[in-house]
C-alpha cells in the first residue's frame, strides 16, 4: 500500500490472519486497535487517537508508560550487559533490586528467586512449597488449598489453583491436578463497597465463620497439603473481590498450626496499588512465600520474583537434592532487574501507596452514580482499583469500541468492568476515566 492508512490496514489484516491475542479466537477475533506509542497515562493509536490507559496495561504500568527514569535505566543497562546467564554469575542490577525488595517488603523476608512472568513465579512458589515439605520428610504434603474463584496465571499448576469448575480454565479441568478449594470469605474489606448496606452478612465486621472451611479441611487433610495459596485482600482476574484482611491473619495461624506453608500471590496487588505497599500490610501479616510481578518493573519489562523467609530457603536447601530445582534461561535478566530497581526507587520517591489512596477518593466520587444504575450489582473501590460488577456479563466486543470512542482504554471481563489507572494519573485523568465509565456502562447493560 502507498499510504500510511493503507499500510496500517494491511498490518491489521496480517494481525487478524496470523497473530494470536490473549484469550482470543483466530477465526472470529475480537477487534484490535493498533497502538503506536505510549506516553504517561495514555496509549496513542496509529490513527492519532489518545486513550487513557484505564487498566495500566493489565496492571503493570503503575507509574505511567515510558517513564523517563525507567527508559534511562534500560538504556544504561543495554549499553553494558543486556543479558548474561545467572547460573554461576551474579551482577549489580540483581543485587540492587534484591536489596530494594527486602527493604520495601515487611520484615522477615530473606531469599529471592527471579523468574520471567507472574505465572512462572506461581509455579516456582508451588514447587518451593513441595520441596520444603519433602525436605522435612513430609512427602505426602504435596497438594494445595486455595480460595475459590482466584486467578494465579495460565500455566499448568497456576491453572490448577484457579477455579477449574467456574473459572476460565474449565476446559482443562479433567487434566489438572485436583486441588482443595475453600469458599471466598463473605466478610468484605471494610468500607470498600459503595452499594452495600453495612448490616448485611457481607458487612464490615470480620465474621470468624469465614475461617471454618479452612479449619475443617486442615483438621482432616493437612497431611496432604503443602501450602495455602491465595491473593491477599483483592481477588483479581477471578472476580475483582475485596475481602477482609482479618481473614489472612486467621488463615496463617491455622496453616502454621498444621505445618502448611502460606503463599501470598501479590502479583496484582504489590507496589502500592491497594493503598499499602503490599496487600499483606493491610493485615499486618507476612506469609512464608510471596510472588511479585506486573508493576515490579513499572510495566517496561517482564520480570517476576518469589521471595521467601530464611526458614523456607534453608529447609529447601538442606533437603534432597540440596538445591531448588528451577532455573530459567533468562533468570535475573539484567535489563529487567535494572529497570525494576529503578522502578522501586521511583515508587518510593512518588510514594506509590499515597498516590493510590488519592486515586481511591477520586474513583469513589467518580463511580458513585453507577451504584444507583439498574443492572449494576455492586460498585467497590480499594486503593487505585475501582470495580463495577454487573448483573449480566458484558460483551467485550461491544464494550471496547465504545470505551475507545469515549477516549479510554478498558477491558471488561465477565461481569466486571474495572479501572486500575496508572498511579500517576492526574485528577483530570481519573475524571476522564470515570466519566467515560458513567456514560458508557449503562449503554452496555
Ligand atoms: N497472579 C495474579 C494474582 C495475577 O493477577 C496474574 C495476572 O493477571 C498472574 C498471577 C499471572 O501473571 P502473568 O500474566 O504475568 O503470567
Amino acid at each position: 500500500p502507498e499510504t500510511a492508512e493503507g499500510r496500517a490496514a494491511e498490518r491489521l489484516r496480517f494481525d487478524r490472519e496470523h497473530l494470536w491475542h490473549p484469550y482470543a479466537s483466530t477465526l472470529d477475533p475480537v477487534p484490535v486497535f493498533e497502538a503506536s506509542e505510549t506516553r504517561g497515562a495514555e496509549i496513542v493509536l496509529t490513527d492519532g487517537r489518545r486513550l487513557l490507559d484505564g487498566i495500566s496495561s493489565w496492571w503493570c504500568a503503575a507509574y505511567g508508560h515510558r517513564h523517563p527514569r525507567l527508559v534511562a535505566a534500560l538504556e544504561r543497562q543495554a549499553r553494558t550487559m543486556p543479558h548474561v546467564m545467572f547460573g554461576g554469575l551474579t551482577h549489580e542490577p540483581a543485587v540492587r533490586l534484591g536489596e530494594a525488595l527486602l527493604e520495601m517488603l515487611p520484615a522477615g523476608f530473606h531469599s529471592i528467586f527471579y523468574a520471567d512472568s507472574g505465572s512462572v513465579a506461581v509455579e516456582v512458589a508451588m514447587k518451593m512449597a513441595v520441596q520444603y515439605q519433602a525436605a522435612l520428610g513430609k512427602r505426602t504434603k504435596s497438594n494445595f488449598v486455595t480460595i475459590r474463584s482466584g486467578y494465579h496465571g495460565d500455566t499448568w499448576n497456576a491453572m490448577s489453583v484457579c477455579d477449574p469448575e467456574e473459572g476460565m480454565h474449565g476446559l482443562f479441568g479433567s487434566s489438572l491436578p485436583v486441588r482443595f478449594f475453600i469458599p471466598h470469605p463473605k466478610s468484605r474489606f471494610p468500607g470498600s463497597s459503595l452499594t452495600e448496606e453495612p448490616e448485611t452478612e457481607t458487612g464490615t465486621e470480620f465474621d470468624a465463620s469465614d475461617l471454618e472451611p479452612l479449619a475443617a479441611l486442615l483438621a482432616e487433610r493437612s497431611d496432604d497439603i503443602a501450602a495455602l495459596i491465595l491473593e491477599p485482600v483483592l481477588q483479581g482476574a477471578g472476580g475483582m473481590r475485596f475481602y477482609h484482611p482479618d481473614f489472612l491473619k486467621g488463615a496463617i495461624e491455622l496453616c502454621h498450626r498444621h505445618g502448611v506453608l502460606v503463599i501470598f500471590d501479590e502479583i496484582a496487588t504489590g507496589f502500592g496499588r491497594t493503598g499499602e505497599w503490599f496487600a499483606m500490610n493491610h493485615a499486618g501479616v507476612r506469609p512464608d512465600i510471596v510472588t511479585l510481578g506486573k508493576a515490579l518493573t513499572g510495566g517496561l519489562m517482564t520480570l517476576s520474583a518469589v521471595v521467601t523467609s530464611k526458614n523456607v530457603s534453608d529447609v529447601i536447601s538442606s533437603g534432597t537434592p540440596g538445591a531448588f530445582m528451577h532455573g530459567p534461561t533468562f533468570m535475573a535478566n539484567p535489563l529487567a532487574c535494572a529497570v525494576a530497581a529503578e522502578a522501586l526507587a521511583l515508587a518510593r520517591d512518588l510514594d506509590a501507596p499515597t498516590l493510590a489512596r488519592r486515586i481511591e477518593g477520586k474513583l469513589r466520587t467518580g463511580l458513585a452514580p453507577l451504584a444507583k444504575t439498574d443492572g449494576v450489582l455492586d460498585v467497590r473501590v480499594l486503593g487505585a482499583v475501582g470495580v463495577v460488577e454487573t448483573a449480566k456479563p458484558v460483551d467485550v466486543r461491544r464494550a471496547t469500541p465504545r470505551f475507545v470512542e469515549a477516549g479510554v482504554w478498558l477491558r471488561p471481563f465477565g461481569r466486571w468492568i474495572y479501572a486500575m489507572p496508572p498511579l500517576v494519573s492526574t485528577t483530570e485523568d481519573v475524571k476522564r476515566l470515570t466519566d467515560a465509565m458513567v456514560t458508557v456502562i449503562p449503554k452496555l447493560l
